[in-house]
């Protein structure tokens, strides 16, 4: 059986962007309340007492957008000084990195996603709601000066958006060390631009980027099911996430923890959560979570989506919600 040893904990269901394949503008989302999410000393004893017992020990930090999380620098430093974390990491909007980066940094964290679906500030725009490009791009720059590495940009492709830009973006990776993920666009979210719009298989933009530039398969491999390759003589790699294409589940070594503690076998399949806030606050003993905890390990193969509903899924929270 694949070892799952990989947390997604997302910290925070809300996000100071409205990108248009994750929260459209007129939905009406229903927000956790304050009380209702996690403290960080519930995380610290779930990582601590639950999952590193378990054989966790890559932990990435997500959302909604992490850095609105009050006590973010202390959490990420009470999780990177834990000598059993092999690895932690963080995808943010990039917005508040600028200010954010370098405490981040000093409390150990060393490795960042930032999303970045496009070049043109006013793509950019109509994609995320806000006009914030340039704010995005200097805290990517941050990023970089300050030395975190593996620094990655993850690009959603949405066909008739951004999909203009894909040799653009892929270019990127030439002249600096930076990892650029193409997303294949998922039915998480907004439904109705994915019906409306569709999307682009990785298959495809390879095609595109080798046409263009040439491409190597990579050596490079990470905590994901990012398949990764590279432009001749790059610095950076390009990794394609398939999702949509390919089905990955056998490979999949993770679990998501959402914001208001429920615990998630897969991405793509509501079924076998747990609620582990309800458990933590009534006094449920951490020996028994983790109990409960292997038992949905043991599930997570029968449970992982394994294309058994393609096409025919309505998803209850959007990756805000579930942490992308
Ligand atoms: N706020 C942070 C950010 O913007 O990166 C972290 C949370 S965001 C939900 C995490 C990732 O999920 C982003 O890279 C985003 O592009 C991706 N995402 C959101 N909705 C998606 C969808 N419907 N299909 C594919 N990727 C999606």
């Amino acid at each position: 059986m694949n070892v799952i040893d990989y947390l997604r904990i997302s910290l925070i269901d809300r996000c100071n962007f409205q990108c248009q394949y994750c929260m459209p503008a007129d939905a009406e989302l229903d927000y956790i309340q304050a009380q209702e999410i996690l403290s960080n000393d519930e995380l610290i004893a779930l990582v601590n007492h639950v999952f590193i017992p378990l054989g966790f020990s890559k932990f990435r930090l997500t959302g909604g957008e992490p850095l609105l999380r009050r006590g973010l620098v202390n959490l990420v430093q009470q999780i990177s000084e834990n000598p059993q974390t092999q690895d932690l990491s963080l995808t943010t909007n990039g917005y508040l990195l600028a200010d954010l980066g370098r405490s981040l940094y000093e409390a150990g964290l060393r490795r960042i996603n930032i999303s970045l679906d496009s070049l043109d500030a006013n793509i950019f725009r109509q994609l995320t709601g806000r006009n914030h490009w340039q704010k995005v791009w200097n805290g990517i720059l941050t990023a970089h000066e300050l030395g975190f590495n593996p620094l990655k940009l993850n690009v959603v492709v949405i066909p008739g958006v951004n999909d203009r830009e894909i040799l653009d973006l892929a270019a990127l990776s030439i002249d600096r060390a930076w990892h650029i993920r193409f997303i294949e666009f998922m039915p998480i979210g907004n439904t109705e631009l994915f019906t409306y719009k569709g999307w682009v298989d990785s298959a495809s933009l390879r095609q595109q980027i080798s046409d263009r530039f040439g491409l190597e398969s990579s050596n490079c491999f990470g905590n994901g099911p990012a398949d990764v390759w590279k432009i001749p003589n790059a610095k950076g790699t390009l990794g394609f996430i398939s999702q949509m294409s390919e089905c990955f589940c056998d490979r999949c070594n993770r679990l998501r923890l959402s914001a208001d503690g429920w615990l998630r076998p897969c991405l793509l399949n509501e079924s076998g959560q747990i609620d582990l806030k309800t458990a933590l606050r009534t006094g449920v003993e951490l020996s028994e979570l983790r109990q409960q905890v292997q038992d949905l390990l043991n599930l997570k193969s029968e449970i992982n989506f394994k294309e058994r509903d393609r096409g025919n899924k309505t998803y209850q929270r959007t990756m805000s919600q579930i942490g992308g």
